[in-house]
């Protein structure tokens, strides 16, 4: 065998499972454990999926080491050995474990580092297993040969499991689709190409070939695709994460900050009045991306949640996903249903050693007017998703589904420059980590910050001029390219963000005001729908953009869902008589902050864990738009009718957390059981 293993030894196996442990403990330590699906097996699964890569890491140390003089060994195995893991496995730790590179073109520098740390991990494998095998009698050595690699392949069966839908539904061309957990990809290649080595020992060059194909990685990027018309319309979400609604919309006396959105909302429907699932991105995102609460479908989303991508890939359209949000990455179970998906794990995203960062820490405004630090030191901006959007749209087959996730709206507000009005003062610049201190639930933003949060909102509205620029410049390609007309497309934040309206500064916390909770939403149909854009009223959520978008492709609706199909409304049809109730929420320790808006009403209450609630207060949003004043003295009747309505969301909740469970059956299984009453 090529590579010397032996000098290290069990202690290097030892170590490798040390630190396969360490690295099970991080990926819990992310919100993994928040996942009800996560059991024991798959927590060994994962750790099992872990030790080919610290494998890898020793085959990769111990071939410089082996070829090294004899007496410059020794040094070797101390400190430098281990920098050097320490080293690989922060660089190989963070861009694989995350499978942050995952369905994304990397440069070749990145593909021959990953061939490389899969072909190491391979030479390892086989060197151990031939390792211990001839340490063994010649028969017993025979025995474990073979008795090893079954073991290890009915490792992968589970996985395998798993990545079988893919397979059958014969997106084959695409080999980095073959797999759908990243760590299955490789340590399947990796295994075939250590059976091969282990098998025939001297043709292990050509074994290393076998990597190529199978990883995937390397060509990943979609074959040249035939354009063919399609009768059914692209699909484009973009969503805005953290951008207020009362920053949309033509207003007298105040100049329109995102001309290019405003055009998409005028050809659509502008819904006035749209409320997010929740607060902040993490609990108000699996509402949007599935039409479930986050109490159902979890943190991280449950793999038996259906999501909008999941949907439409299995209707036959092809998903394209690029977000700049860590939250709606891959490892939060984001990429569910994407056949490519891009996050900020991204490989270019990663910028080694840049110093200024320092600077924007320790003179935010100093670094910022200078322009030492800009946003793209805190996310993926805008410019770049634009870009890599032009890119997928361009080869994007059809009919697509693709979801673009902005961060620029969110803190911390650092806009070009130029972008700043003219009235716009340095010297006030408050930073957006100092502005989040001020106001934490709800503790009193008082006036004497009001100069730090003008020149705030100066950079927050700068911010939204950026991203129209930005996607104006996306929908003229689109325009261009003649396929704007029978696009579908949404336009929505997750979220909006508070400027001192109640006390609070910023998203999240017990942050239930209008301020957050109410998002701009729009959605442009295709042309050939028919439907004459107009401004919708009537209160809705974001949960009904999933069955909204269903709705209008003629697809099935999600099942259970906590959204309405609105392609009803949206075509014109009477709405009014529905009386709808729209539940939002916000956390607070130990229970949540349930927000029901009805007609001109919204009703604040407080659940506690053991599901008890309490009423906290009644508003008029039509003359009391930011929910100031307690009405709920005046008005019992409305109090507890809203009550009735909360109970009603709650319930339809809880059935829904038990429905999710409910196997996704064929179409034959399905009329069979239909044929015996089981299904409706
Ligand atoms: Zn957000």
């Amino acid at each position: 065998l090529p590579i010397e293993t032996r000098p290290d030894g069990w202690k290097a196996v030892a170590v490798a499972l040390a630190i396969g442990l360490v690295w099970l403990t991080v990926e819990l330590g992310h919100g993994l454990v928040e996942n009800r699906a996560l059991d024991v097996a798959d927590a060994l699964w994962r750790f099992a999926a872990a030790l080919p890569w610290q494998l890898a890491l020793f085959a990769l140390f111990g071939l410089p080491i082996s070829l090294l003089p004899d007496r410059l060994r020794p040094g070797w195995r101390g400190a430098g050995f281990a920098t050097l893991a320490l080293a690989t496995l922060v660089f190989l730790g963070a861009r694989v474990g995350e499978g942050g590179v995952r369905r994304e073109q990397i440069s070749a520098l990145g593909a021959i580092g990953q061939i490389a740390a899969v072909a190491g991990g391979a030479v390892a494998l086989a060197a151990l297993f031939a390792w211990i095998a001839r340490r063994l009698p010649a028969r017993a050595g025979r025995v474990w040969t073979w008795a090893s690699w079954t073991v290890w392949s009915l490792l992968f069966v589970p996985a395998l499991d798993r990545a079988a839908p893919t397979l059958a539904l014969g997106r084959l061309p695409y080999a980095n689709q073959l797999f759908d957990a990243p760590e299955l990809g490789f340590a399947a290649a990796a295994t075939l190409c250590a059976a091969v080595i282990a098998l025939r020992p001297r043709v292990w060059p050509l074994a290393l070939l076998l990597l190529l194909p199978l990883q995937g990685r390397v060509r990943c990027q979609a074959e040249p695709v035939a354009q063919a018309a399609s009768e059914r319309p692209d699909v484009l979400v973009i969503l805005l994460d953290t951008l207020r609604a009362d920053h949309l919309g033509r207003r007298e006396g105040r100049p329109v900050l995102a001309p290019a959105l405003e055009a998409v909302f005028d050809e659509g429907i502008r819904f006035s009045r749209a409320y997010a699932p929740a607060n902040r991105t993490l609990t108000s995102m699996p509402g949007i991306m599935t039409s479930l609460s986050v109490q159902t479908v979890g943190r991280r989303l449950s793999p038996e949640a259906r999501t909008l991508a999941e949907h439409l890939r299995d209707a036959g359209w092809a998903t394209y996903g690029i977000s700049a949000n860590p939250l709606v990455s891959a490892r939060l179970g984001y990429d569910q249903g994407f056949e490519w998906f891009s996050d900020s794990h991204d490989w270019t995203s990663f910028r080694v050693g840049d110093l200024r960062r320092i600077a924007g820490v320790l003179a935010p405004g100093f670094a910022y007017h200078r322009g030492v630090a800009t946003s793209e030191f805190y996310y993926r901006p805008v410019s770049e998703i634009r870009r890599r959007a032009s890119r997928v749209l361009r080869d994007a087959k059809r009919p697509s589904f693709v979801y673009l996730h902005t961060m620029d709206m969110h803190g911390p507000y650092l806009p070009p420059r130029r972008l700043l009005p003219a009235d716009y003062r340095a010297e006030d610049f408050l930073s957006y980590f100092s502005f989040l201190r001020l106001g934490p639930e709800g503790a009193l933003v008082g006036p004497e910050h009001e100069a730090g949060i003008a020149n705030l909102r100066q950079r927050y509205a700068a911010q939204l001029r950026f991203t129209d620029e930005e996607l104006g410049r996306l929908f003229d390609e689109l325009r261009a390219s003649g396929r704007w007309d029978e696009t579908l497309v949404w336009i929505l934040s997750d979220h909006g963000e508070s400027f001192g309206e109640g006390g609070f500064a910023g998203h999240g916390g017990s942050n239930a005001t209008p301020s957050v909770l109410q998002v701009p939403l729009g959605l442009k149909p295709p042309r050939s729908a028919g439907i004459v854009p107009r401004v919708v009223a009537t209160p809705v959520s974001t949960y009904d953009v999933v069955p909204t978008t269903l709705g209008l492709l003629g697809l099935p609706p999600p099942r259970p869902s906590l959204g309405l199909d609105l392609s009803g409304l949206v075509r014109g049809e009477d709405f009014a008589a529905v009386e709808r109730a729209v539940v939002s929420q916000a956390d607070i320790p130990g229970g949540r902050i349930l927000s029901c808006v009805r007609g001109p009403w919204k009703l604040d209450v407080q659940l506690d864990r053991d599901g008890r609630l309490e009423v906290l207060s009644l508003h008029r949003l039509e003359i009391d738009p930011d929910a100031r004043i307690d009405l709920q003295k005046a008005y019992p009747d409305v109090r507890s009718a809203l009550e009735t309505e909360v109970r009603r969301y709650l319930e339809q909740e809880r059935l829904a957390f038990f429905r999710r469970y409910e196997p996704r059956l064929d179409e034959r299984t399905r009329e069979q059981l239909r044929r015996l009453g089981y299904v409706e």
